[in-house]
């Protein structure tokens, strides 16, 4: 019999349209031999509906994001390929599933809130656990269990709900300036400030989305990532690293997913940069105590000074995505990927391990 995976998708973060378009990509290449798709959208008001299943919708068209739509009859699943559609309901949907795959993004999805909830509901789920997503999500507690690992993290400082930056940090941390939400992700609300009259506005913006707000010192280096995966005998790998190329000042939500930004892999590195890289991102991978998969995204200068910016545990899974692309070079496709992330989600099942 087929695994029954209910892909969940959308949601209740500024990341809804790139979850919906992670999940068109995840849902065209599950492999239909093994798995049985149930894809669950959550709308962005955070209802939870069955479908739409059709990938094609889940794509980006020219500039317009898709979005889960909750006033459709949306309880449509596809049923055998070939035999059409089939109306099911919701609630048999979820009950009935043996494994639940949230590909989602930012908050209520990426931090530990679904998978708190899968936990109590003892449903097998794909990806890192309740602290490790919570941690990974959260930028401030993330980058104190990295420092603590011995790996190298941005100088900045935290500024909560209502402070603001003082000036020994200011005159501390220079210009440019990087600040950024806390808890987000795709870039959202992240600045970066080349003129201190900028810097107010930065902090605003990033408090659109999250009242908690990093600003830190902007690492010099490329930009390389690197994607981890548990199997499911528990052992842990590194991908060959991949470096992003892009125009404009960042790596922002612009060049991510509308422009041409490229992607190289394996990134053009000494094979002692790149050991050492691969090295520490299954070093942060474990300070956080991640399952499953993580894409650890780094700094890295022509010295060979290496800096983590941050973990992400449910990284982008769109066709543009350096995850998925990162192990397809690595030597493992994008269904075959998939496939060990399912498996490695029901050989660890829920509660404490
Ligand atoms: P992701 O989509 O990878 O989850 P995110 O929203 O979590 O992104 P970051 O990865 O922290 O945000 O930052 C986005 C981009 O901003 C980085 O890829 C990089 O281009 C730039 N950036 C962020 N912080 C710094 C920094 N301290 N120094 C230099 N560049 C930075
Ligand atoms: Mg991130
Ligand atoms: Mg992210
Ligand atoms: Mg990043």
């Amino acid at each position: 019999d087929r695994v029954k995976v209910a892909v969940v998708f959308g949601g209740r973060s500024s990341e809804h349209a790139i979850s919906c378009v992670s999940a068109g990509s995840v849902l065209t290449h599950l492999d239909p031999e093994r798995f049985e798709a149930v894809p669950v959208g959550i709308t962005p008001h955070g209802a939870w509906v069955v479908g739409p299943s059709d990938p094609v919708r889940l794509a980006i068209s020219g500039r317009e994001l898709p979005e889960v739509d909750g006033t459709a009859e949306a309880l449509v699943l596809p049923g055998e390929p070939g035999r059409g559609l089939v109306r099911l309901d919701a609630r048999e949907a979820l009950t009935s599933v043996d494994v639940v795959f949230p590909i989602l993004h930012g908050a209520f999805g990426e931090d530990g809130t679904i998978q708190g909830l899968l936990e109590m509901a003892g449903l097998p789920y794909v990806g890192a656990g309740v602290l490790a997503s919570a941690v990974g999500m959260d930028k401030e507690f993330a980058k104190k269990l990295l420092r603590a690992e011995g790996l190298n993290v941005a100088d900045g400082v935290v500024l909560r709900p209502g402070t603001d930056i003082g000036f020994a940090d200011r005159d501390r941390l220079g210009l440019p300036l990087f600040v950024k939400p806390a808890r987000a992700g795709s870039s959202m609300g992240v600045t970066r400030v080349t003129d201190p009259a900028a810097l107010d506005a930065a902090v605003a913006e990033a408090r659109r989305h999250d009242p908690k707000v990093l600003v830190e010192a902007a690492v010099p280096g490329r930009e390389i990532e690197c994607a981890v995966l548990e199997f499911p005998d528990g052992s842990v790998r590194a991908s060959l690293p991949a470096e992003l190329r892009y125009n404009g000042e960042f790596y922002d939500f612009e060049s991510k997913y509308l422009d041409t930004s490229e992607l190289q892999i394996p990134a053009k590195l000494d094979d002692e940069i790149t050991e050492s890289l691969r090295w520490k991102a299954i070093t942060a991978f474990r300070a956080l105590d991640v399952q499953g998969l993580a894409r650890v995204d780094f700094f890295v200068t022509d010295d060979g000074d290496i800096t983590v910016n941050e973990v992400n545990t449910m990284p982008g899974f769109t066709p543009s995505s350096a995850f998925p692309k990162m192990w397809a070079v690595t030597g493992l496709d994008y269904s075959e990927l998939l496939s060990t992330m399912v498996d490695t989600a029901l050989a660890r099942g829920t509660g404490l391990r």
